[in-house]
């Protein structure tokens, strides 16, 4: 950290209770956003009240730093970023404050589905507007914004709902905004009335007087530009709502009380002021009436729809291109069903039922439906295909495609990527076809392909062009190309944002849309910030090009790292040592492009990976932090800092970016949650293992890594080990020496671990499964079957051959090498899985399959033995592993037959692992394999229980440093097993088991035991 980063991190630690942090690596994960702009700030402070946010606030006026109030920051115009002191509200600042029969009293940073999740539930109400359909969206930033968003025409804009607002200004003052008319100034002029009016209505009063003389200053023809016709036209300062008004009130002399300060700020992208607290009307849940989706053979008949459907006053109608629908179609199997392929756009149109409170009948939304689809198909013979959507499955179904739609799009897996460069422009609805007749011939002049979605029924349009940053030329293409994209909109009578802001990106073009109120949005900037401190270059340009904030690609540089080195023989195969750049870290795993510059690149910042909720299982480590320096973006952030040269590769191997990379217990659910499913497992071993190489391990982790190296040597004392685990003062002494929790319940070790048992009958079987025409399988044991319950596998091996299997167990198999993953110990991870690959691909190419006990290894070898070492087999060893469960329930289902199997009176409750789930299906909510196997047995009552990860991750939770945390993750889960109607629990994964055990004070147990039950191999095995 340099000097001055030094002081300013003391200064501002002296002056306030919240976090100040200044270290490059902390910087570089508030460099960026959800967009492709970078600027990396000075210092982050995420204050914890209202006295941290004005303290900072003069601070940074007296030094004349810039400030940049920032939310989750997923915006995609680099509205948060800035070289200064990046101002986090979402950390601490984000309480709910109070909440009436129809508004609630909010601090800015809290997420507006969090807000609305509670008020949801308590009042059935919630806070309508919807700009940013991201899970992570805060309130302080859909305020700033202003923006129309997905609910506009159901709710309208975030200020309809605004009842007032506490800001601070640059200079520190505190100043609440409300609605009320303003009274009649006080006569006189010259600082004594300021000061008068001051003390007798307040400052609001005074900076109310300021503006209506700027305004004063012009006609109401200068009030008026060309883009006021679109209603949902977001850029500039409150153009439509306090400068029209004005206009309209009587030209250039608007009264004081006309002013309406709320309205300003509201819009106004952090430049005026921070926002600190909200007080906003709430709305009843809306009843949801009718929807359905529209398929069309092309764009334009598309859009000649949606003159049809607007006079019948739709609450939303979005417009959807192929390209996004086949990144949908891709994300959920389910989607296959419902979206034909042959679509080039589809428009999804949903009419509403009203609200509680004001009925308006479901009978008569059906038949305007119903109108609408015999329009649209039959009579405009528009559409080729309709899907009506009505129930509530339906709709969850509706709204995620629309959301999905969204997010996907940073799934492309090369450099080419749609890019949110000139998203967000708005047209008159009726102008729309005109811009797409115009835009599509102007993008094929610049030979370049683009996806193009919005909110159609509002005028809203997204424009994402298909470029590849790193190319030099695209660079040069550009500015010319942003240029005439808007002035074609403006052309049209559009507007260039309708909700996304201004920000960096385009506030240069915003003298296009207004020539003549550009220099009076610079007068009223410095009426409340002369200085320019807040959001500088937002709203106001500055000098500096928008390109120079875009972030290149690494090829730009010289794609490989050129200051990496790989430790041993894993790189140097592939590539020799060259001449040894000046700072050189001990990479580990493979560093091709593919490998670390793909899963790095395709994190795009949305953010859905910072929540609290429990719709989602991403991320169980860092959701009880409610900082985004620990969530899986910042993993994704920190290594991508690192490839595009930003962070010095130095900075992989110290202790900030460890104690990122540690709040990853790679338990792989970012495979399924994320929207574009960024490997960040895999992101944060390579962090993890950066460090490992130059400081080594420390005693706990070395123990973890070499756990099963450990449970050999122990074995033959076992008995003795298993009395010295049930002694207290032993468990103290380990406690204090090993950091193994003395509460953690350690299972018996077994004297005679299962490998060793089928040391000498191996040969038999493996005879006797190449003489039979039975399918092959081979058992990957693995440590807790091998050593705490060889039963499993033994039940396994007889379950599997009464299924018609012929099982072979390799004897000289490894441990998977998983817990050497969690640790970051590269070397040994590597050991392991070249030694149990060599063995399994050799039976693989002789016809088995490889199963695994616990879908965690199946994981483990399918998805993180690629990323240690080049070799084929690993690919191949990937292509033929399966979890038991999955076996045999796809035996199952192709045989439709599981015969034997004897009732079990039970009701248990089904825990599915995040590693079984990340392995085997595609959604959290799909049944798991094991799961659908148990509902085979007569008698036997499932229930699934999807409460989030139980917090073991494997040994993660045995370790004394994680203990507390590891069981505040599984709370929701314990307290659903606890239940009377569940007798016990049932999970795939042992580790998962041990935990449920720990936390409810039931058995849990693995699906093996009570299929062996069933099958009769383990009569008394339930009844212990
Ligand atoms: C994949 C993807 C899809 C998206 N789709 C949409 C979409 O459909 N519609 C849409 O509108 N947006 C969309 N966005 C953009 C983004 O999600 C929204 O802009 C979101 O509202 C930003 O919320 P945030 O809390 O992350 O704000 P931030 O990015 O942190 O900040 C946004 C702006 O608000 C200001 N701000 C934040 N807090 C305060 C405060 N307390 N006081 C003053 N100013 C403040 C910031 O300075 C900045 O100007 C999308 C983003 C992604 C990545
Ligand atoms: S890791 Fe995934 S969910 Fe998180 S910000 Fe990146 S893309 Fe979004
Ligand atoms: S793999 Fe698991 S712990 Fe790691 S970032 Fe993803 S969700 Fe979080």
């Amino acid at each position: 950290m340099s000097i001055q980063h030094a002081r300013l991190q003391d200064d501002l630690r002296g002056l306030i209770k919240g976090d100040v942090r200044c270290d490059e690596v902390t910087q570089q994960l508030y460099a960026t956003d959800g967009g492709i702009l970078q600027s990396r700030p000075a210092c982050i402070v995420c204050p914890r009240n209202i006295e941290d946010v004005i303290a900072v606030v003069r601070y940074a006026a007296e030094e004349g730093i810039s400030l940049h109030p920032r939310g989750a920051g997923t915006s995609l115009t680099g509205e948060s970023l800035g070289e200064g002191i990046v101002i986090v509200f979402s950390r601490y600042m984000r309480r709910i404050l109070n909440v009436g029969n129809d508004s609630v009293t909010v601090q800015s940073g809290i997420m507006r589905r969090r807000l609305n999740g509670i008020i949801g539930k308590s009042q059935r109400r919630l806070f309508g507007p919807l700009a940013g359909n991201v899970s992570s969206t805060t309130l302080g930033s859909i305020l700033s914004r202003n923006g129309a968003g997905l609910h506009y025409l159901r709710y309208g804009l975030p200020s309809d709902h605004l009842i007032s607002m506490t800001l601070i200004l640059a200079n520190g003052d505190r100043l609440t905004l409300d609605r009320h008319f303003l009274p009649q100034p006080l006569r006189g002029e010259g600082s004594g009335i300021i000061l008068a009016q001051e003390i007798a209505y307040g400052k609001e009063y005074v900076y109310a007087g300021q503006v209506a003389q700027i305004l004063n200053n012009r006609t109401s023809g200068q009030l008026v530009e060309s883009a006021n016709q679109i209603p949902v036209s977001r850029a500039g300062y409150a153009e439509r709502d306090v400068l029209l008004q004005s206009a309209r009130a009587g030209g250039g002399n608007p009264p004081t009380s006309l002013v309406d300060l709320a309205r300003l700020f509201a819009g106004s992208e952090g430049t005026l002021g921070l926002i600190v607290e909200a007080t906003l009307k709430t709305v009843s849940q809306p009843q949801r009436g009718t929807a359905a989706a529209f398929f069309f053979h092309s764009l334009s008949q598309a859009i000649e729809a949606v003159s049809a459907i607007l006079p019948l006053n739709p609450v939303l109608c979005e417009l959807i291109d192929r390209r996004r629908l086949n990144m949908v179609r891709e994300w959920d199997a389910r989607y296959h069903h419902h979206i034909p392929s042959e679509a080039e756009a589809a428009l999804l149109v949903e009419l509403d039922a009203g609200m509680h409170d004001e009925p308006v009948t479901l009978i008569e939304c059906q038949h305007n439906l119903k109108h609408l689809i015999d329009l649209v198909r039959t009579k405009e013979q528009l559409s080729f295909h309709a899907l009506k959507v009505s129930t509530a499955e339906d709709f969850q179904l509706f709204d995620e495609v629309i959301r999905r739609s969204e997010l996907v799009l940073g799934r492309m897996r090369h450099s080419m990527q749609f890019l949110p460069l000139f998203d967000d422009v708005a047209v008159s609805p009726g102008a729309m076809s005109d811009v797409i007749n115009d835009l599509l011939p102007l993008l094929h002049r610049y030979k370049i392909t683009a996806s193009l979605s919005g909110h159609v029924g509002q005028g809203h349009l997204r424009i994402h062009p298909l470029l590849d940053l790193a190319q030099p030329n695209t660079m040069s293409v550009l500015p010319p190309l942003a240029e005439e994209v808007y002035s074609m909109v403006l052309r049209h009578g559009g507007a260039i944002s309708s909700e996304w802001g201004t920000g960096l990106l385009k506030s240069q073009f915003l003298p296009l849309q207004f020539p003549h109120l550009t220099p009076l949005f610079r007068e009223i900037k410095e009426t409340f910030d002369p200085q320019h401190l807040l959001n500088p270059g937002r709203v106001i340009p500055s000098e500096a090009h928008w390109t120079t904030y875009i972030r290149h690609g690494l090829e730009k540089r010289g794609l490989t790292p050129p200051s990496l080195r790989s430790s041993g023989s894993r790189y140097a195969e592939q590539k020799p040592q060259e001449e040894s750049p000046p700072n050189q870290v001990e990479v580990q795993l493979r560093w091709e492009p593919s490998y670390v510059f793909e899963p790095a690149h395709q994190c795009n910042g949305c953010g859905e990976c910072y929540r609290y909720d429990r719709q989602s299982r991403i991320c169980p480590l860092s959701r009880g932090t409610t900082t985004s320096e620990y969530i899986p973006r910042a993993k994704a952030d920190l290594l991508r800092g690192v490839l595009e040269h930003d962070l010095d590769v130095d900075q992989l191997t110290g202790e900030r970016a460890k104690e990122i990379a540690d709040t990853c217990f790679q338990c792989r659910m970012c495979d399924i949650d994320c929207p574009v499913k960024v490997d960040v497992s895999v992101l944060s071993f390579r962090s993890k293992s950066a460090y490992v190489a130059a400081h080594g391990l420390p005693l706990d982790d070395l123990m973890i890594s070499r756990f099963d190296n450990l449970l050999n040597l122990l074995t033959p004392v076992s008995f003795l080990f298993n009395a010295a685990m049930k002694n207290r003062v032993i468990r103290w002494f380990i406690e204090k020496t090993l950091h193994i929790p003395q509460r953690r319940v350690i299972p018996a070790l077994t004297h005679r671990p299962y490998l060793h048992r089928i040391r000498w009958s191996h040969w038999r079987h493996r005879l006797l499964s190449e003489q039979t025409n039975k399918p092959r399988v081979a058992l990957f044991v693995d440590t807790f079957a091998n050593h705490f319950d060889p039963h499993l596998a033994e039940w396994a091996v007889q379950i599997l051959e009464h299924n018609g299997f012929s099982v072979h167990v390799p004897p000289r198999q490894r441990s998977s090498g998983l817990p050497s993953f969690s640790v970051g110990h590269a070397d040994r991870a590597e050991r392991l899985a070249r030694q149990n690959v060599s063995q399994m691909t050799d039976l693989i190419r002789q016809g088995y399959k490889i199963v695994t006990i616990e879908p965690p290894s199946a994981s483990c070898l399918t998805k993180d033995y690629r990323h240690l070492f080049d070799h084929r087999e690993s690919d191949l060893m990937a292509e033929n592993v399966v979890d038991f469960c999955t076996l045999l329930q796809q035996y199952q289902q192709a045989y439709k037959f599981m015969g034997g199997l004897q009732p079990l009176p039970y009701r248990v409750g089904y825990h599915a692992s995040c590693r079984g789930l990340a392995t085997s299906v595609s959604r959290v909510s799909d049944a798991m394999p094991a799961e659908q196997l148990l509902r085979l047995i007569p008698g036997l009552e499932v229930h699934r229980i999807e409460r989030g990860c139980c917090g073991m991750a494997g040994l993660w939770g045995f370790q004394q440093k994680n203990y507390r945390h590891s069981l505040q993750i599984g709370i929701p889960l314990f307290r659903a097993l606890r239940q009377p109607d569940i007798d016990f629990g049932v999970s795939d994964c042992s580790a998962c088991c041990s935990q449920m055990a720990h936390g409810s004070k039931k058995r849990a147990i693995h699906p093996i035991r009570l299929l062996a039950a069933a099958y009769g191999f383990a009569p008394k095995e339930l009844e212990k």
